[in-house]
């Protein structure tokens, strides 16, 4: 039986047209969506501004719309939505769980740095090493995340091999990616948590340039079900995130939660390069009192480098003129069969079968 009030979303980000990586994950999220009756709904993620490219939004539809994903609400955009994030953190405020930190990424790189070396001569009082999670993408108070911490997460997402055994899913076997390809030396600092350097207050004389969460201790734990149990103590592996950026930019972590709960998105389905932010993301829809979504986490896809294709690394833009061969890729992406299917319809129900046998209502 269909799943009552089952609700999906896609959401990308427009910073350029979709490629056989954000494929993967569209195409996950949509048959999920179809085997449980449920909606699925298209949201723009243009709240990080600079990162943006004009008009790729109406590119991405276009061609979603021309592989047959088809979504049932008016197109949601975040840049339109900013009176809902800033109700959100005022709640977050007004509970006391927000605060303004003054640090730059070189203090925070400093305050490491002198934590380690600390941590050198009294070893007991260890910073935490990030244990399970993928390297966090800490979003540093100057912008957007690095790129390249982006890429190597991922790569770490499959080459950890998190999933149960026996019971992962169909894609993780397939796809070993190559080693991460900076050495644990070069690895950023900026994957180290925050070390809480503003958490008690501002440094005197200094003014809050971002806003950060202040995480609760403990460890947070779900079930992923691609992936299987996760559980991460985010206070330790992330540290207290960034709600607001120094930019004025609202976190992409505080929209998600803000936009799957107004929207009632039950189900998320997305790509693994964000498993590592489930837990945070858990965190700030209990605070403020929102149901938690499901998650499903589907494998990426990487270059020949194990780095997650992405428009910043250059994955050439999907060619939907000929629909029915970007998904049959992106279907065999997520380790199933050839369908051999004779068009995009015929795709479609070929592939709504397979799926809901493995993944649909019981
Ligand atoms: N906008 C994000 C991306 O394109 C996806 C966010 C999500 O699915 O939670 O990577």
């Amino acid at each position: 039986a269909p799943r009552a009030g089952y609700t999906g979303r896609y959401a990308p980000s427009p910073s350029g047209p979709l490629h056989a990586g954000s494929l993967v994950a569209a195409l996950a999220s949509y048959l999920d969506a179809r085997v449980h009756g449920g909606r699925w709904l298209l949201r723009i993620e243009d709240i990080d501004t600079p990162r943006s490219v004009a008009g790729a939004d109406r590119i991405i539809m276009q061609q979603l719309q021309a592989l047959g994903m088809h979504w049932d609400r008016p197109v949601v955009w975040q840049s339109q939505r900013h009176a809902l994030y800033q109700q959100a953190f005022d709640r977050l405020a007004a509970q006391g769980l927000v605060y303004g930190c003054a640090c730059t990424r070189r203090e925070i790189e400093e305050a490491i740095r002198e934590a380690r070396l600390r941590e050198q001569r009294f070893p007991e009082r260890r910073l935490a090493e990030p244990k399970h999670a993928p390297a966090p993408v800490q979003e540093i108070a100057d912008g957007p995340a690095a790129e390249a911490t982006e890429a190597r997460s991922a790569g770490l997402v499959q080459a950890q091999g998190r999933a149960r055994p026996g019971e992962a899913g169909p894609g993780l076997a397939q796809s070993t990616p190559t080693a991460p390809e900076q050495s644990y030396s070069e690895q950023s600092y900026s994957e180290r948590p925050y070390p809480g350097t503003c958490r008690d207050g501002l440094p005197s004389g200094r003014e809050a340039r971002a806003w950060r969460f202040r995480v609760p201790p403990g460890v947070e734990h779900y079930d992923d079900r691609w992936l299987g149990p996760q559980r991460q103590d985010v206070l330790e592996e992330v540290g207290d995130f960034v709600l607001r950026r120094a930019d004025g930019l609202w976190a992409y972590q505080l929209a998600v939660v803000v936009d799957d709960a107004e929207q009632q998105v039950t189900d998320i389905v997305r790509g693994a390069d964000l498993l590592g932010s489930t837990a945070r993301q858990r965190l700030l829809a209990r605070s403020l009192g929102l149901a938690l979504p499901s998650v499903m986490h589907v494998p990426l896809v990487c270059d020949a480098l194990g780095r997650k294709l992405s428009k910043q690394n250059h994955a050439p833009a999907l060619d939907c003129s000929r629909p029915l061969q970007a998904l049959e890729t992106a279907w065999q992406h997520l380790g199933f069969a050839p369908l051999s299917a004779t068009g995009p319809d015929d795709f479609w129900q070929r592939a709504q079968a397979q799926w809901a046998a493995r993944y649909g209502p019981a």
